[in-house]
C-alpha cells in the first residue's frame, strides 16, 4: 500500500517536472531530448529509485559516499550513476570507479586524487568541475575568476577527463537573481568550449534544482538534478517504519 501510494505520487510529479522541462527548452530553442533529469536520490530507497529508473529515469546521482555504497547491491544497474556531493580525498577510491561521472570536483588536489586510483584501476574517470558561482564562504567549488587556470592545469592531469561544469548558486528568493548566476555560468561553459583545450569537452552543463530548475534550463543547462520534487520529501529512514 505505501509503496503503490510512493510510486503513483512519483508518476504524477515525474510527468509535472517533465511537462516543465520541455516548456523551459523550448524557451531556450531546444527540446526535452537535450535535457538531462538526474534524480538526486539522497534517501531515496533502493525500491523507489529502481521504479523511478522502471519509468524512464536513466540518470541518478548521490551526494554521499556511505549512502551509495549501502544502497549499491540493490539498485539497479541499468542506470548512470553520477557522484554530485562534496568528495574527500580520503573518499577518492570508495567512488572511483563506482560511477560514470564525478561531477563536484572543487580542487586540483581532488582531481589528482582522482587520476592516481584511476590510473590504480586502469581506468579514465569523467568528471565536471564545481564552480562557486555565487563566491559564497560556505560552498566548495572553484572561483569563477580562477577557473580558466585550473580548467588548463586539470587538463593536463592524466586519467581523468573533463566532461563540464556543475553549480550550485545561493538559495535566492526571488527568481531574477537566480537567472544572473546560472547566466553567469552558461557564460564561462560557452567561453571554456570555444577554446577547444584537449581533453576538455564542455558537453554537460549541470545547474537546476527542485526550486530553481526552469530557470537555469531557460538559461542553459544541459542537466538538472531533481530531488525532493520528484520523489517527495527526504524519508527513507521514517516511511520504512509506516
Ligand atoms: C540533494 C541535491 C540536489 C537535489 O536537491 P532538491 O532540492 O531535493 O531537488 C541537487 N544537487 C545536489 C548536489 C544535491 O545534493
Amino acid at each position: 500500500m505505501k509503496e503503490k501510494l510512493l510510486n503513483e505520487s512519483f508518476d504524477l510529479n515525474y510527468s509535472e517536472i517533465k511537462g516543465k522541462i520541455s516548456i523551459a527548452a523550448l524557451k531556450s530553442g531546444r527540446t526535452y531530448e537535450d535535457i538531462t533529469l538526474l534524480g538526486a536520490v539522497k534517501t531515496v530507497s533502493p525500491e523507489l529509485i529502481n521504479y523511478s529508473v522502471e519509468k524512464g529515469i536513466r540518470v541518478i546521482g548521490d551526494n554521499r559516499v556511505q549512502e551509495l555504497i549501502s544502497k549499491e547491491a540493490d539498485v539497479t544497474k541499468n542506470v548512470e550513476k553520477h557522484f554530485i556531493g562534496h568528495l574527500q580525498t580520503n573518499k577518492v577510491k570508495d567512488i572511483v570507479g563506482r560511477v560514470n561521472l564525478i561531477e563536484s570536483v572543487d580542487s586540483i588536489k581532488l582531481a589528482e586524487a582522482i587520476s592516481k586510483q584511476s590510473k590504480k584501476l586502469n581506468i579514465t574517470t569523467e568528471i565536471l568541475l564545481e564552480v562557486n558561482i555565487g563566491s559564497e564562504e560556505s560552498k566548495s567549488g572553484f572561483a569563477p575568476e580562477q577557473l580558466m587556470e585550473n580548467i588548463e592545469k586539470i587538463s593536463k592531469i592524466e586519467a581523468i577527463k573533463i566532461k563540464g561544469l556543475m553549480a550550485i548558486p545561493p538559495i535566492c528568493d526571488d527568481n531574477s537573481q537566480n537567472r544572473e548566476y546560472f547566466l553567469k555560468m552558461h557564460q564561462l561553459f560557452i567561453d571554456i568550449r570555444d577554446k577547444k583545450m584537449d581533453n576538455v569537452s564542455m558537453d554537460i552543463l549541470s545547474m537546476g534544482m527542485s526550486d530553481d530548475y526552469e530557470t537555469a534550463i531557460e538559461c542553459g543547462s544541459t542537466q538538472v538534478r531533481i530531488g525532493t520534487l520528484l520523489y517527495g520529501t527526504r524519508n527513507y529512514n521514517t516511511i520504512k517504519e509506516i
